[in-house]
């Protein structure tokens, strides 16, 4: 992750991905605790009763191999899980253990979540343990813990607490541990709508034996508009990164530069700070040198190749319209003039095609579709430039999550054909 940088200093690491789980609601102000291990043994930890919304970098607070603490405030009282888990996986160089909501709703009906949900979670995530109750703090919860933790999972939902992830850097747990909350937050909207569909692992495989590795080419001095929708690019991705449109870890974002090039995000970089430089240009099918550019390449290069008018388009997983394409319900966009204009009639397609079949999925995008619920992969939408196809993207998630509410209130009641072919001929033409 570009924002965990080998050179930033473990106080600003844990500052930065303190503000971002609290920041996200992943944690309040008085739960939660962070820590990194260095080379030398010595642990930086995240302090006691100190104010998330406050934490300054001067706030950490190192603790020695010999157990010597350095700082203005006590330690985390968690700080003998973490011990207690280094001491396990001598790997590990980073923790998170948060009372994120979801999570907790698993952790309380005591129940993991399943990452066989996406084939990039289960990448991500692997098997996730449970861990059986113990007292907050205390030596007990941290053998515990480290027993799931020396079994080989890197996850564990506490029973009735909370989780804890740990990663080979601080950044890699954050990663595990925002991918499993979406997960857990997945599951639980899924069910609203009906029964949530889980990914064999031959699915699993399909989506993580695709790969986006390519031709390269030395390439030129970029244009001044390639500049420019480098820099749109990457304000629309934080955007959508801070509008839980995507996770760090997730959604591919593109923009055609002409007939025979476009820009994508690149493959695993953080979403939540990726700079313009970090996006890859595709160029008659090769990808500039040095550079990994994301696994939806493919699909996206066949969808310009196959529609001149499409200059944009977006793999997203806002949670609500990820619901859907979790479950058989349909994402209906005929509840206001506003998504049946925007989303026309949102399709479903299979699980697998988009990685299997580009050109099939091709076909089945265009400006007259232009959303699509992929099966337990979100959506992708496109547009005629990137507001277009970021607006779309808004609509389809806020469409979906009116779909979701309106379940609790009563029946769907959808716009008439009548009503629908006045929009067709008023708005859009055909
Ligand atoms: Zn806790």
């Amino acid at each position: 992750m570009s924002a965990f940088s080998a050179f930033m200093h473990p106080r600003d690491e844990l500052l930065a991905t303190m503000s971002r789980i609290y920041q996200y609601r992943m944690t309040t102000t008085s739960g939660g605790n962070l820590s990194i291990r260095e080379e030398s043994g010595d642990i930086w930890i995240t302090p006691t009763r100190v104010d998330k919304g406050t934490l300054r970098r001067d706030d950490m607070v190192r603790v020695d191999r010999d157990g010597t603490v350095e700082g203005l405030h006590p330690p985390s009282s968690e700080l003998p899980l973490h011990q207690a888990i280094y001491r396990a996986r001598p790997d590990l160089r980073g923790i998170v253990h948060a009372h994120p909501v979801a999570l907790v709703a698993f952790s309380a009906i005591h129940q993991v979540p399943n990452t066989h949900l996406f084939a990039k979670a289960h990448a991500i995530c692997g098997e996730v343990k449970f861990a059986p109750y113990e007292l907050p703090s205390s030596k007990e919860l941290g053998s515990t813990v480290a027993g799931k933790f020396l079994e080989g999972s890197d996850c564990s939902i506490l029973e009735n607490h909370g989780v804890v992830t740990g990663g080979i850097s601080l950044g890699d747990a954050f990663q595990k541990f925002e991918t499993l909350e979406f997960v857990g937050r997945t599951i639980i909207k899924g069910r609203q709508l009906g029964e949530v569909r889980f990914l064999t692992p031959q699915e699993i495989e399909l989506a993580n034996r695709r790969t986006s590795v390519r031709g390269e080419f030395d390439r030129q001095a970029p244009s001044s508009r390639e500049k420019e929708l480098r820099r749109r690019l990457c304000e629309f991705v934080h955007r959508a990164y801070r509008q839980r449109l995507f996770i760090s870890t997730q959604g591919s974002f593109s923009t055609r530069v002409d007939e025979s090039s476009f820009l994508i995000t690149p493959f695993q970089v953080d979403r939540g700070t990726l700079d313009p430089e970090e996006i890859v240009f595709i160029k008659d099918g090769k990808c500039e040198s040095g550079k990994t550019p994301s696994r939806a390449t493919p699909d996206h290069e066949a969808i310009y190749r196959h529609h001149p008018k499409i200059n944009a388009l977006i793999n997203a997983s806002p949670i609500n319209a990820t619901a859907f394409s979790v479950t058989n319900a349909s994402l209906d966009s005929r509840t206001i003039p506003e998504s049946y204009c925007l989303l026309r009639q949102v399709e479903r397609v299979e699980y697998g095609v988009q990685y299997r079949d580009s050109e099939a999925l091709a076909r089945r995008c265009s400006v007259n579709q232009p959303a699509l619920v992929l099966e337990n992969d979100g959506v992708l939408v496109c547009g005629g430039e990137i507001l277009e196809a970021f607006d779309r993207l808004e609509v389809l998630e806020s469409t979906a999550e009116a779909l979701v509410d309106s379940r609790s209130i009563g029946e769907l009641a959808p716009m008439p054909e009548k009503a629908l072919r006045g929009l067709e001929v008023t708005f859009l033409q055909m």
